[in-house]
């Protein structure tokens, strides 16, 4: 096993460690990029061409997984079992998605709660941390083939406006494919390294990232002062990209060829075939004056101009998302000294001339828009390892800090690798009713459960006012400040009870120990995944169940016999998995369950609502 040496100060790898690389996981398309003699390049696949990885995974019959071009080529026949822009669902609760699961072509439980999205294949339960660590997997794959060594560490890119949840979920999914993820950087920084800005410890400058993927925009402003990146604002559309551009011209297509399209939509395959078409005539536009083929009895034909046309619309929403980020930043246009394009859609020239336009200067766009942050994250990853020293660092901390909760299971609050001096606040409350005191117990290290964690202290919080479980409102914060002193405090909102504690000096904890520590999170990614889906499916179906039992009491009078009945085996049937080891049969039940009383309840809390209207009116009318 290969022995990890970490600084303790920075939690940087030492300069003769072994090679760290750089990942880009795309919504659309992932790619693995590393350092050549002084110079990122983006790995290929086996045809040696591709260095582009379609982040999509197709499970088969037999249980095997696809990844990449082969299981993009399911995507037409086998829909229901190929899995697309997971990216989309890290970190996200079902309660985060809404309206947009329909968007998607595979199966998410859209049970209106809070807890992590998972998505049903063949009744197995997928969890998006799970999906994407199965590209990263084909990512180190290739790489380690291409380099013929073992990879084991790794820097990944995240959207600017990732949460902290996002964030964790992405380094959960490196963990759980065997990667040491060093650090989480952001893609528009990333973007900016590989032109090498910000290089120079003592330059001062204003960067504006345009990325245009597949189906999504982001514009980020950024400066860099003294070799520190910092986001000044974001913004952005997360449903626009080239995939719209597909569709736009896939409609201009039919309309042109006085093809109906809602006819032509039950046709799902040679619709996708449609798409794909569309796609490929968008590519040879961008570097062609006219496209022309037949397809289906239609003339498919579609010069630069009317395209540029066609796309126009689309085009001024995102210079529209660019002014308001400009504006949110307190900059102007002319404040911004460069301009990096990102994501395949920018290579389509209109778009390149536009946002030129837009900034009043040339772009940065020379290399490879698609590959462009994977080549900033292994520039990143280099500077990590410690083979370019101009370039500063800021202290973070080695270990990641958090909390103990329900089930034994631990919430990082500040992550590994976060720059100090460091703040970090979420929210919490009671599980019980009445409840008026709570532990906090402060853990470090990278697994998820806390017994296999170094406790670092606890306290307790006194004199919460009895409440109803779920109400007490009570905000942990972690601080670290810049000598490494970590103080913990919590508080009820709606009381103001506060009590708080001080942890000194670096945590206590060897560099041996602390590599150990690191090394094991890693061995047992797998593992600890395990354990921690059954216990948050345990958590969560024995809330199902206390909200059931509850519904039950308070709409006696609503529901039939036979629904009563009904939920009452539905939910016996849930409490039949819950001490069982298997997380499948738990989230099945507990899917069969809601799935049977949503419409129950939706019709309950209507005779509820109508009740509390006629109490209205009748109060009005004693005025
Ligand atoms: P993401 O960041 O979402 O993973 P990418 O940056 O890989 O996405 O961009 C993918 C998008 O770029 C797709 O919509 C693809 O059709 C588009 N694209 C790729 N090459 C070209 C090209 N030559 N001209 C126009 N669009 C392109
Ligand atoms: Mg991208």
């Amino acid at each position: 096993m290969a022995k990890i040496s970490i600084n303790l100060k920075d939690g940087t790898a030492k300069k003769e460690d072994t090679l760290i690389v750089g990942i880009d996981l795309g919504t659309t398309n992932s790619l693995v990029a590393y350092m050549l003699d002084n110079k990122p390049v983006a790995v290929k696949g086996q045809d040696n061409t591709n260095t582009l990885v379609p982040s999509i995974i197709h499970f088969l019959p037999n249980g095997k997984k696809l990844v990449g071009d082969d299981a993009k080529a399911k995507l037409i026949d086998d829909p229901a079992n190929t899995i697309y822009s997971v990216k989309r669902l890290m970190g996200k609760s079902y309660k985060d998605l809404s309206s947009h699961s329909e968007y998607l072509g595979y199966e998410v439980i859209d049970d209106d709660t809070e807890s992590l999205v998972k998505i049903r294949v063949n009744d197995i339960f997928y969890t998006p941390v799970e999906l994407s660590a199965n590209i990263l997997t084909a990512l180190k794959l290739r790489v380690e083939k291409e380099l013929n060594q073992i990879v084991s560490k790794a820097v990944i890119t995240v959207p600017a406006y990732f949460n902290d949840a996002q964030r964790q979920a992405t380094r959960d999914a490196g963990k759980l494919a065997g990667l040491d993820v060093l650090r989480i950087v952001n893609e528009p920084t990333a973007a900016s390294l590989a032109y090498g800005l910000g290089q120079k410890a003592d330059s001062s400058n204003l960067i504006a990232v345009y990325d245009l993927g597949g189906g999504t925009f982001d514009i980020s402003i950024l400066q860099i002062q003294d070799g520190i990146f910092e986001v000044l604002s974001t913004n952005g559309d997360t449903f626009l990209g080239g995939d719209d551009i597909d569709r736009l011209l896939m409609d201009y297509w039919l309309k042109i060829n006085g093809r109906d399209k809602q006819d032509f939509i039950k046709e799902k395959k040679k619709l996708q075939e449609l798409r794909l078409l569309a796609e490929k005539a968008k590519k040879v536009l961008s570097s062609n004056l006219l496209f022309k083929e037949s397809f289906d009895g239609m003339n498919c034909q579609i010069a630069r101009e009317v395209f540029d046309n066609l796309i126009s619309p689309l085009v001024s929403r995102t210079l529209d998302s660019c002014k308001i980020a400009l504006n949110d930043a307190g900059k102007t246009v002319k404040d911004i000294q460069h301009v990096v394009m990102v994501g395949g859609s920018t290579r389509v020239p209109y778009i390149k001339k536009s946002v030129s336009q837009f900034f009043d200067q040339p772009l940065y766009d020379s290399l490879d828009p698609d590959e462009v942050v994977a080549l900033g994250a292994a520039i990143q990853a280099d500077i990590l390892a410690g083979n370019q020293k101009e370039m500063l660092l800021l202290d973070i901390t080695p270990l990641s800090l958090g909390i103990e909760t329900v089930g034994g299971l631990m919430d990082a609050i500040i992550p590994r690798n976060s720059k100090v001096p460091s703040r970090a606040a979420r929210q919490y409350t009671t599980s019980v009713d009445g409840q008026v005191n709570l532990k906090v117990a402060v853990y470090q290290g990278e697994r998820d459960q806390i017994a296999d964690n170094r406790r670092l202290g606890e306290f307790v919080l006194k004199g919460i006012p009895p409440m109803p479980a779920g109400l007490p409102k009570i905000e942990i914060i972690f601080a670290i400040d810049a000598d490494g002193i970590l103080k913990v405090t919590a508080k009820e909102l709606r009381s103001g009870v506060e009590q708080e504690i001080e942890i000194k000096s670096q945590y206590g904890i060897s560099e041996e120990d602390m590599a150990r520590m690191l090394m094991d999170s890693i061995t047992n990614a797998e593992a600890d995944l395990k354990v921690r889906s059954l216990l948050e499916a345990r958590n969560e179906a024995n809330n199902v169940l206390l909200s059931t039992q509850k519904f039950l009491q308070q709409n006696d009078q609503i529901l039939s016999g036979e629904e009563k009945k009904t939920t009452l085996a539905l939910a016996n049937a849930l409490k039949a998995t819950v001490d069982g080891a298997n997380k499948d049969l738990i989230n099945k039940a507990m899917a069969d369950l809601n799935e049977y009383t949503a419409p129950i309840a939706h019709r309950a809390m209507d005779v509820h609502v109508a009740n509390a209207m006629r109490g209205t009116k009748l109060g009005e009318k004693e005025e």
